[in-house]
């Protein structure tokens, strides 16, 4: 096992209904340590640019205008696996299908305002962290 690091985001339909607070317990209570967090209002192209790997898929136009709509709070979690450790704490991407107990499952409103973003691999972990933030920002 090895420490590592991953960037969360707290999605807009979360943070609208207050829940900052509720989600970063179920990842400290998980064994995550946040490293780094600020709340931000992304711009359309910041939006566009942080999720370009899925700009041919049908849903990507309504998912920029989702993750616009409202502030986010961006965040670094590491511990132990933190990239599968986090994924399993939010849960699977559509509610419907995501485990008791997890982020999406208590909080997610839809397959599109699911509440959490979290990196799927190291690569795209280390490319989503430096996207959003300063090594100096990230105090371990
Ligand atoms: P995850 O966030 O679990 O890694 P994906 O990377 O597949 O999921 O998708 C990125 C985001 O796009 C999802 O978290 C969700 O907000 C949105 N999304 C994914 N699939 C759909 C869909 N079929 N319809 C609408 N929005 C979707
Ligand atoms: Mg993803």
């Amino acid at each position: 096992m090895a420490v590592e690091r991953t960037l969360s985001i707290i999605k807009p339909d979360a943070t609208r209904r207050n829940l900052t607070g509720k989600i970063n317990a179920k990842f400290e209570d998980g064994g995550l340590r946040i490293v780094a967090q600020k709340r931000v209002q992304l711009s359309k192209a910041q939006a566009e640019q942080f999720y370009s790997v899925h700009r041919e898929r049908p849903f990507f136009n309504d998912l920029v205008s989702f993750m616009i709509s409202g502030p986010v709070v961006l965040q670094v979690l590491e511990g132990e696996n933190a990239i599968a450790r986090n994924r399993e704490i939010m849960g699977a991407t559509n509610p419907a299908n995501a485990a008791e107990g997890t982020i999406r499952k208590e909080f997610a409103e839809s397959i599109e305002a699911n509440s959490v973003h979290g990196s799927d691999a190291p690569e795209t972990a280390a490319q989503e962290i430096a996207f959003f933030f300063a090594g100096i920002e990230l105090v371990g």
